[in-house]
């Protein structure tokens, strides 16, 4: 598999800068990411929905209920754009206008495809469950028949996809710095809490994957 996406009209942005087809730095990011926004059009109605994900290789991972409208949109080789976007801080300028986000995000343009071999959308969703939390999937009952039955696996290929990334200070024009103030990023992180018992738990203690879990720990 090349180490950059295949190039396209679709996926080449206009600020090259922040912008690549870098497929290593892109699955880091959604290596690291939790929530893909799924956007696709429905009865001539766009729409964009935040979902779970998980990566297998060179293909993002999908579920829904086999009723739900989002699988009857994306099931039939439909067009998909998935986002997945980290944000890691607010840029704070001198004037309104410089105001930003530090962030990576990727988009993923392609045809979404439904899996329907039951073996390959088992395995799918014990990636989707590890990708959630790693190693979560060895720890609990897999799904059964009636489960795998009701729930649609779907794939996108990761070949039409950009990276882009705005890390730094803000960028104020040279007379908004000339005439003072503060400026800066505040950086933002998304942190794990203390886990929770759930209430009708049996007194064991978190398992493994639970205990050591830690966003800062990702890949
Ligand atoms: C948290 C966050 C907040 C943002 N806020 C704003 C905002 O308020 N206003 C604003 O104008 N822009 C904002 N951006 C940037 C925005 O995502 C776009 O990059 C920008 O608006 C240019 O869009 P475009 O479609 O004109 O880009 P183009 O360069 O024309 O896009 C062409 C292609 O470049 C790629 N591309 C564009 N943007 C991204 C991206 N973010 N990530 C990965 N690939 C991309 C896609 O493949 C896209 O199809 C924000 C980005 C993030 C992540």
């Amino acid at each position: 598999m090349s180490e950059t996406f295949t190039p396209s009209a679709e996926t080449t942005a206009r600020r090259s800068e922040r912008a690549s087809l870098d497929r290593e730095a892109a699955y880091a990011v959604l290596d690291e990411g939790l929530v893909a926004h799924v956007g696709f059009v429905l009865d001539g109605s766009p729409f964009v929905i935040p979902m779970a994900y998980g990566r297998d290789g060179d293909r993002l991972l999908l579920h829904a209920s086999v009723a739900a409208r989002l699988t009857r949109a994306l099931s039939d080789g439909a067009p998909v754009c998935v986002t997945v976007t980290l944000l890691d801080g607010l840029v704070l300028a001198r004037s309104q206008f410089h105001h930003s986000m530090n962030y990576r995000s990727v988009v993923i343009v392609g045809k979404a495809e439904r899996i329907s071999d039951r073996d390959e959308a088992a395995e799918a969703l014990v990636r989707l469950v590890d990708h959630i939390v790693p190693g979560r999937s060895a720890e609990t009952r897999p799904g059964n028949r009636v489960e795998l039955r009701q729930t649609a696996v779907i794939a996108v290929p990761l070949e039409t996809a950009s990276l882009k990334v705005r890390s730094g200070p803000p960028l104020d024009d040279e007379e908004d710095v000339a005439s003072g103030g503060w400026a800066g990023v505040i950086p933002l992180t998304l942190t794990a809490g203390e886990p929770i018992d759930s209430p009708d738990a049996d007194g064991s203690p978190p398992p493994p994957s639970v205990t050591r879990y830690g966003r800062r720990d990702r890949p």
